[in-house]
């Protein structure tokens, strides 16, 4: 390392990004005596939507368990929905599909949880750790990479270096830039619409996706008989919908989803997100990590991405960890190759189901609506393929990090 960087604190890891799946790696690291810096630039702000956070994650079984594992879901779980059921159906056919979590022998599919609670709820489970630094709001104002080491300064001030430093900073990454990583994109030419609204019959802990020409509109359990909607849209008509009043929003609103819940009778807040999709051509570098949206960014028809960021956080805690326990440099290509091999299977099946279902929902190919609408029949009546569809889904069936502890 260069003179200059010499005095900066030595400190294990840096994590850029204290949302979600910043913190999820945090928190799997937590307890074990590691030296942590988490640099966040905060500033967002929670939108309110009829008292609830109009960002909510639906936090599958698997990931449930881990998070249960950390301690973290103590501080999360009194606001947290069960997901007990999950129905889809299309524009075209009357018929649909029904997931049940008693089908898998489980008492739940996953949790709806609001994005600042899970957030919240990640960060006080910290508390007890004093390895564990929180920085924010913060910002790097500059980084270099060494053969052992990376070094950054914090908002002009403090220096840090640690052998890794992992970019858990969302799609935007500012560290994927720095470290010269190009993405595959593709846009949408959409928006999801977020907000809360209130049926006026109760969900019972279902949700449920209608899948249109125009985009998927999902209908998610919250507490209090609250539901929260994803309602993506092309570009245009989501701007339409963004500029209607509540009255007028509600009535399209209860005209695309329908009766299922009786009518929808108040809506919050809206917010509207454009949707894209981006994978990094390298998920590692030397003495680099990329984990959750930094690494991959995914349509929001299946609920999946903060899911899959999660586990890259999982995954990547485990290889440290075995990485301190053999003496190895955690910061080399050997180590963090073994995170990329194990996260790469799993990243790109997911992208290209997301992929495969945008285009089979969205296509107006002739015949396609016929072919859905079978589809759909046979994996409803084929139990052990639906079986192994809610395993996958739930992410049961995926390899689990051993205990890290
Ligand atoms: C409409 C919509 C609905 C969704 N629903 C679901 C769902 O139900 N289930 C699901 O699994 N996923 C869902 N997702 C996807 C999910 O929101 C993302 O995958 C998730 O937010 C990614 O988490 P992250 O921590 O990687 O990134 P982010 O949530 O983007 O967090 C990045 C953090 O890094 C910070 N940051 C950014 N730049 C810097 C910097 N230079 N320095 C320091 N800090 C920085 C930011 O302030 C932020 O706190 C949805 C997405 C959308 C758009």
């Amino acid at each position: 390392m260069p003179e200059s960087w010499k005095g900066a604190e030595r400190v294990d890891l840096i994590i850029v990004g204290g949302g979600m799946v910043g913190l999820t790696l945090a928190n799997a690291l937590k307890g074990l005596g590691w030296r942590i810096v988490i640099i966040e630039r905060g500033g967002a702000q929670v939108l309110h939507s009829l008292g609830l956070d109009c960002r909510v994650s639906a936090i599958v079984a698997g990931n449930v368990q881990m998070l249960r594992a950390t301690g973290a879901w103590e501080w999360m779980q009194r606001r947290a929905q069960p997901l007990v059921q999950m129905r889809v159906w299309d524009d075209q056919h009357a018929g649909g599909i029904r997931f049940d979590a008693s089908e898998i022998g489980l008492p739940y599919l996953g949790y709806l949880v609001e994005n600042s609670n899970l957030q919240q709820g990640l960060l006080q489970n910290l508390e007890q750790d004093e390895g564990i630094e929180w920085c924010a709001p913060a910002e790097i104002t500059d980084i270099c990479w060494h053969e052992d080491a990376v070094s950054i300064v914090v908002d002009g001030e403090r220096r840090f270096s640690a052998p890794l430093i992992v970019g858990a900073d969302g799609g935007r990454s500012w560290l994927r830039e720095q470290a010269g990583i190009d993405c595959w994109r593709r846009d949408y030419g959409q928006k999801g619409i977020v907000a809360t609204v209130r049926p006026r019959q109760h969900h019972h802990g279902a949700a449920f996706q209608r899948f249109m020409r125009t985009g998927p509109l999902a209908m998610l359990p919250m507490c209090g008989g609250l539901c929260s909607i994803v309602w993506s849209n092309d570009n245009e008509q989501a701007d339409g919908l963004m500029a209607m009043d509540d009255a007028s929003f509600l009535e399209a609103l209860n005209e695309a989803f329908g009766p299922v819940l009786g009518d929808i009778v108040e809506v919050g807040r809206r917010a509207a997100f454009p949707l894209r999709a981006q994978l990094v051509r390298h998920l590692v570098r030397p003495r680099l990590a990329l984990i959750g949206d930094a690494a991959h960014t995914i349509h929001p028809l299946a609920g999946l991405g903060v899911n899959l960021g999660m586990r890259d956080a999982m995954v990547l805690a485990q290889e440290l960890v075995d990485a301190r326990r053999f003496d190895e440099d955690w910061g080399s290509m050997g180590v963090l190759k073994r995170y990329m091999k194990q996260r790469l299977p799993d990243i790109l099946s997911v992208m290209g189901g997301m992929e495969g279902f945008h285009r089979l929902f969205t296509s107006a190919l002739p015949g396609l609506h016929v072919l859905r609408g079978t589809g759909m029949r046979l994996i409803g009546n084929a139990g052990p393929i639906k079986q192994l569809l809610m395993r996958n889904a739930t992410g049961l069936s995926l390899p689990v990090p051993r205990r890290i502890a």
